[in-house]
């Protein structure tokens, strides 16, 4: 359609209008985004300099002709007591609003939970090098217990600092245990972190793995620590993230910079021991691996074991956001499919 086609057309139809939807139509068709004369107007850049001199100044004046009688004729349908006038009664159109996804949703509950116990919380590197994910936590390299944690290691990562903290290969942390080794390195006890990050696993992706997930570490440290702590902040933690009746269980475990070493379980908050299938009728669900903090690990950071006594325990953050609303399937996290986060 050429201008002077739009020109005669569209005066003629505005003029014939009855009402407001039909005059949105007619805005639409020659002004909209896709609209004829929108289209003339956008097409313009291509053309010769000579040509655009020529239309461009008739398409512009004819655009604002158009608003003008868009608007007269606006005026008119509102003034004139045939035409059904806008009723400002009919509810309005709802602006969909975003939602936090769940994790986030968790995370703020976890580090609201702690900041109320008296944790600070901190982050830290999810690139490490081997010395603080693996042997500063008591864990050197010719121990069997590297093979808990199936690493990323990066390509060209020969340290150049000679150091021996930068020595060897770096990686994608496999836990977030390495916060502890930092924040000793450049802070005296007593204090209390809590860390939540990303960490990674060369591992198959099923529906309870994923190659990164979240952890939350947690440390306390001070001349009296002792496992009543632990637990009483263990316990207090749970029963505020789940429900009161939540009981806490621990299990010897064995982790190499824990001694001793603990798995945690807490009473099925689906069931209350019941038996149920998300605790596979056990009653009991795992949820964390702690300890006491190894003397080793203290020495590797300059404090006195003899002195010092400590707790530690990292929690999966997804593990816990799937017992907590019932999330089937890990994968379902970054699966970016807005039906799931639209639920929460
Ligand atoms: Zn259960």
């Amino acid at each position: 359609m050429s201008i002077e086609e739009i020109k005669q057309n569209v005066f003629k139809e505005i003029g014939n209008c009855k009402n407001f939807q039909e005059l949105e139509n007619i805005r639409v068709k020659y002004l909209g985004r896709k609209g004829k004369l929108t289209e003339i107007l956008k097409s313009l850049k291509d053309l010769p300099i000579e040509e655009r001199k020529k239309i461009g100044p008739k398409a512009n004046q004819l655009k604002n002709q158009i608003q003008v009688a868009l608007e007269e004729k606006k005026d008119f349908l509102i003034n004139n007591p045939e035409v059904k006038p806008l009723d400002f009664t009919l509810p309005g159109k709802k602006i969909p609003q975003g939602h936090l996804h769940p994790f986030t949703l968790l995370e703020k509950q976890i580090e609201e939970i702690f900041a109320n116990l008296g944790f600070e919380i901190v982050e830290s590197n999810e690139i490490e090098t081997e010395y603080y994910n693996f042997d500063a936590l008591n864990i050197p390299a010719d121990h069997p217990a590297r093979d808990m944690w199936d690493t990323f290691w990066l390509k060209n990562s020969s340290a150049k600092n000679d150091s021996l903290k930068n020595q060897g290969k770096y990686l994608l942390r496999t836990h977030t245990s390495p916060v502890q080794i930092h924040y000793m390195e450049t802070h005296q006890p007593p204090f209390r972190i809590v860390s939540p990050g990303k960490v990674y696993r060369y591992e198959a992706i099923d529906a309870s793995h994923d190659i990164q997930f979240h952890q939350l570490e947690c440390l306390m440290v001070d001349e009296n620590i002792s496992f009543t702590n632990f637990k009483f902040i263990v316990l207090s933690f749970f029963q505020q993230l789940f429900s009161k009746k939540t009981e806490v269980s621990f299990r010897p475990s064995y982790f190499p910079f824990v001694e001793p070493g603990v798995e945690i379980d807490i009473s099925c908050p689906r069931c209350h021991q019941k038996g149920c299938s998300l605790c596979k009728n056990t009653g009991w669900l795992e949820i964390a691996g702690a300890g006491m903090v190894h003397p080793k690990v203290f020495e590797w950071v300059n404090y006195n074991p003899k002195f010092v006594k400590g707790f530690a325990f990292g929690i999966g953050l997804e593990r816990i956001a799937m017992i907590k609303y019932n999330i089937p399937d890990i994968r379902l996290f970054n699966s970016g499919d807005l039906r799931f986060i639209k639920q929460f």
